[in-house]
């Protein structure tokens, strides 16, 4: 893991615009409930669950919460991982932070960031273009999450 949380955005106030610009695209507007989404999701860092915000942001009911979240990764703006859907986190879009992968553990629902390597990426890259080539595909990105038991639950 890297030495900063990854989804701190270096400027907030930039982020908050694009958030916007991004919401009005698809006609909607950056609301009060969504900014706060949004802000929480600056704050903590990392993925964040229901059950994470609802501690954080009480004031906000999680039918709520969760429709912010839904109009949010509706506009590109939030992203959603899960192992199951029972543990499902969310994230600001990786374009609004920076590229990483996740480790998902099945048992506890943790879902933990890590940063690959440039050596790791470039193996990664080679390997995608082996497998889009399958297809004449054209690969632009990719997301790589590793399923299994964090080290607290194997
Ligand atoms: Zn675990
Ligand atoms: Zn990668």
């Amino acid at each position: 893991m890297g030495d900063r949380p990854l989804h701190t955005h270096p400027n907030v106030g930039g982020l908050h615009d694009l958030v916007e610009v991004r919401l009005r695209r698809v006609d909607q507007r950056y609301t009060g409930g969504r900014r706060a989404m949004i802000d929480l999701l600056v704050t903590l860092g990392h993925p964040v669950s229901i059950s994470e915000i609802a501690v954080h942001l009480p004031e906000v009911p999680r039918s709520s919460a969760y429709r912010h979240l839904v109009d949010l990764q509706g506009a590109g703006v939030v992203r959603r991982i899960a192992a199951k859907d029972e543990f499902a986190r969310f994230e600001l879009a990786e374009d609004l932070t920076e590229h990483h992968h996740h480790l998902l553990c099945t048992t506890c629902g943790r879902v933990i960031d890590v940063t690959p390597t440039p050596a790791f990426e470039r193996t990664v890259a080679k390997m995608v273009q082996e497998l889009a080539a399958q297809e004449d595909f054209h690969p632009t990105s990719h997301a790589l999450d590793v399923i299994g038991h964090c080290a607290r639950c194997k």
